[in-house]
Formats: C-alpha cells, sequence, structure tokens
C-alpha cells in the first residue's frame, strides 16, 4: 500500500510550506511525491487535536500511515508570558493524543515540531541535540517550553515499551509565506514586514524595536519544508534533530530590518527605538548532527527568501493573517 502522510497544523507557516514543496517538486524526486503517496494537510476545523475522541475521528477518516505533527498552540513572547497554563495543558494535550492514537493506529513514523524554546536558558552555546534537558528553560515561556520537551520524553518512550519510530525536529526562528504577520504578537520578520509596509503606505517612519544588534538563526519555511521530507524518508533515530542553517549564517536584526527596507521599496525614515528591550544578543544553535546526515543540501539566501516571503505579503495583503 502507497503510504498517506498526515500533516497536522497544515494551515499554518509550515504546513503550508510543506504542501508548496509536495506539490511543486517533480513526483518521484527527492522532495516531490512518491508514487501513489497521498498526502493530507489538516487544520483544526477538521479536527480539535484537543480532543481525544476528534483525534480518534480525524485518523479513522484519513488513516495514515506517516504523520508530521505541527499542531501547536503558539505565540510570540507577550502571548506565552500571559497564558502559561493555557500552553501548557493544550499543547500537552494535543501532542498525547497525537502520539497515543498514532500508536494505536501503527503509525509507521510520526515527526513532532518542537522549538529552540525547548532549550536551558543557562547553557553554554552553540545549542546542540544533548542539551535539551539539562536545565530549566526560559522562565517567559516554560508552559510552552515543557510541554514541547515532554514530546522527547514520550517519543523516547513509546520507542523503548512499543518499538515505536517516533522522533522530532527542532527547527530556529522559521519565516515565508502564510506566516502569522500580526503587529504585536507576531514574530520578528513577519511582524517588521506588516510595519514597514504599513509605513511606505502611510508615509510614516520605519522605526524598529531595539538596538537592531541582536544575532538570530533564521530558516525560510521552504528549505525547512524540504527538510521534514527528507526526515520523514531517512531519519529514523528517536534523538531530536535541529532544523537550521549554520551558526556562521546568523543575522542582525539590522541586516533583517535593513533587507525588509530594501525588499519593500520603503525610502522613508528608518530609525532604531533603543528604549525598547532587545532580548538575548544570541542563541546559536548547531545544524552539525543535520549537515553531516542530509548530504548535499543548498539553503535559499536570506535576501531571496525575505523578497520572496515580502512579495507574498503584498499580493496576499488582504488575506494575509495580520
Ligand atoms: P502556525 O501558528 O502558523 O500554525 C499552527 C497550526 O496548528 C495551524 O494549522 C492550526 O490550525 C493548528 N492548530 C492549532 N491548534 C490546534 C488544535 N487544537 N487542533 C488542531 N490543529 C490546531 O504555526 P507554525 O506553522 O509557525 O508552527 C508549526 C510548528 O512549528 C509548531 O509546532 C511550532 O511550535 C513549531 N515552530 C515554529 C517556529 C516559528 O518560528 N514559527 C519555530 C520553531 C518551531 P488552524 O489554522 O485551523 O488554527
Amino acid at each position: 500500500m502507497p503510504n498517506t502522510v498526515l500533516v497536522t497544523g497544515g494551515s499554518g507557516l509550515v504546513g503550508k510550506a510543506i504542501e508548496h514543496i509536495i506539490n511543486t517538486e517533480a513526483e518521484g524526486s527527492r522532495f516531490g511525491k512518491l508514487p501513489g503517496e497521498k498526502w493530507i494537510f489538516a487544520r483544526s476545523a477538521d479536527g480539535d487535536l484537543r480532543d481525544v475522541e476528534q483525534t480518534k475521528k480525524m485518523y479513522e477518516k484519513y488513516k495514515p500511515t506517516h504523520v508530521i505533527h505541527l499542531a501547536a498552540l503558539v505565540g510570540g513572547l507577550f502571548k506565552n508570558m500571559k497564558y502559561k497554563l493555557t500552553f501548557l495543558r493544550d499543547n500537552l494535550a494535543i501532542n498525547s493524543n497525537v502520539l497515543e492514537i498514532s500508536h494505536q493506529n501503527k503509525v509507521e513514523k510520526v515527526i513532532s515540531c518542537l522549538s529552540t524554546c525547548v532549550f536551558p536558558d543557562k547553557v553554554e552555546y552553540p545549542l546542540d541535540e544533548n542539551k535539551i534537558h539539562i536545565g530549566e528553560p526560559h522562565d517567559s515561556n516554560f508552559g510552552y517550553a515543557y510541554a514541547k520537551r515532554m514530546v522527547d520524553v514520550q517519543d523516547r518512550a513509546y520507542k523503548e515499551e512499543f518499538g515505536d519510530n517516533f522522533t522530532s525536529a527542532i527547527p530556529t526562528n522559521v519565516f515565508g509565506p502564510h506566516d502569522n504577520f500580526q503587529l504585536e504578537d507576531a514574530h520578528v520578520i513577519p511582524a517588521l514586514i506588516h510595519k514597514c509596509y504599513l509605513a511606505k503606505q502611510n508615509k510614516t517612519p520605519f522605526v524598529v524595536a531595539g538596538s537592531g544588534k541582536p544575532l538570530r538563526q533564521f530558516i525560510y519555511s521552504y528549505d525547512l519544508a524540504k527538510l521534514f521530507i527528507w526526515m520523514l524518508r531517512s531519519y529514523d533515530d528517536v534523538t531530536p534533530l535541529i532544523l537550521s542553517v549554520g551558526e556562521d549564517e546568523e543575522v542582525s536584526i539590522k541586516q533583517v530590518a535593513d533587507a525588509i527596507v530594501k525588499a519593500v521599496g520603503f525610502k522613508g525614515e528608518y530609525t532604531f527605538d533603543t528604549t525598547r528591550a532587545d532580548g538575548q544578543f544570541r542563541k546559536p544553535a548547531s545544524n552539525g548532527k543535520l549537515m553531516g546526515l542530509v548530504g548535499d543540501f543548498k539553503f535559499t539566501p536570506f535576501e531571496d527568501a525575505l523578497d520572496n516571503t515580502v512579495a507574498w505579503f503584498v499580493a496576499n495583503y488582504e488575506n494575509a493573517r495580520k
């Protein structure tokens, strides 16, 4: 029987990117559909995964042989700080239901999605796959972080007790088409794109919060999508895998803002509000394990990926999440 791949959270930033790649790469190619393979992209309207009965129904309907589990309650810093219990409870429920119902339905493989937020607050950099559980996560989002960490614990327990092939991926900051472009609640790239777009429309200054000096690793959602597809086919180890560009590809928030100004075509006043907090200066993650396994893989140059994202936002302004 050909494989049926269920992508939970299929309507989000990462899910939409996997849908794009699987439908645009040639059939049978490295990141394209395999002959006869079926891909299902589920959203919350297809079943609320916090509810075990709705989760069971989704599996009865689609009968997946493989699952890429992306669905999560996701949010920016403020939302995470305010709703710690909700982030903990909802994400624990979603992940426990997906893994248990996958187990009961004898799903051949599940790849769940963690985040670099799972790592300890006080840790020696660069982050790597062996450092997840060695200290407390940052207090600001401990609900989300502990719920995600438990996925790794659950994966190992399912493997040791039942031999299930469950594993997880750890992406760094993701950006691309279909992101959440809300001005206050979104991640830095989509929020700045929206802000710069409005500054251009309204002929007002483009003000970036903070000094612009912190460094981050960003991964383009279409590159991440390819890595998920590769993982689905080629990675059978229970230990999580960091999916990221290299440590030498960190970019500063100023470089991000400069690239956005260029891509948006903004010509007005552009400043940094240094009275606003910067957050952590850098938190580099090593992609050494990934690069040792994936073979030939080229990441999209940051500016090209940003240009594509801005072009998507401008073309889809009316319907974008904002
Ligand atoms: P989005 O917020 O863009 O999408 C979230 C997805 O989860 C949507 O499809 C949403 O469905 C679905 N969902 C939320 N709650 C439920 C529920 N109760 N039942 C069923 N489905 C639900 O998230 P991203 O694409 O950005 O994130 C995907 C994964 O990647 C998440 O696990 C996240 O933690 C992780 N991640 C994201 C990073 C980033 O920078 N964005 C960085 C690192 C990790 P609907 O649209 O119908 O509400």
